[in-house]
């Protein structure tokens, strides 16, 4: 698929030093567009949706905010959740007028370990654009992975 200049834009603010100094595309060179695609694609070919991860992320999300580390009452004590806040924003990089908290949201098994690691702005990005971020980004979310930690909460 060929990048329209719409589409170069949302590039640019994706690429490292614009809105994140690490940016969201790692070592991928795929149009926008393409990666969105089969991420949504390997969520869809499961029975699930973009939109369905993306809000699960973000209840996670306020429960943390709600101070109930350790027991997740949502999830039957599957995981416990912890975020980190520090101050500010940070703009969506699709420009669509959204901004997030800046924020790690840890979602650790019931032994401690981690199961995932995410920001208020990935489930944004997952939920209202199917973007999960660029392979080698060090912040993407597999989509196999954000699925299997659904399952586990929600069955
Ligand atoms: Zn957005």
């Amino acid at each position: 698929m060929k990048e329209n200049p719409a589409d170069k834009l949302i590039r640019d603010r994706l690429e490292p030093g614009h809105i994140s100094v690490e940016g969201f595309l790692g070592t991928d060179k795929r149009p926008i567009a393409d990666i969105i695609a089969a991420d949504t694609g390997a969520v869809e070919a499961e029975g699930l949706t973009v939109e369905l991860l993306g809000d699960f992320l973000e209840n996670l999300h306020q429960i943390a905010d709600a101070g109930w580390e350790g027991r997740v009452p949502a999830y039957e004590g599957n995981v416990t959740v912890r975020a980190d806040e520090t101050l500010g924003q940070i703009p969506c990089p699709f420009a669509c007028g959204s901004s997030c908290h800046k924020a790690e949201v840890v979602v650790k098994d019931p032994d401690g370990n981690d199961l995932l690691r995410f920001s208020p702005l990935d489930a944004h990005l997952i939920s209202e654009h199917g973007f999960f971020e660029g392979n080698g980004s060090p912040h993407r979310i597999e989509p196999k992975q954000l699925i299997e930690l659904y399952r586990h909460c929600v069955g």
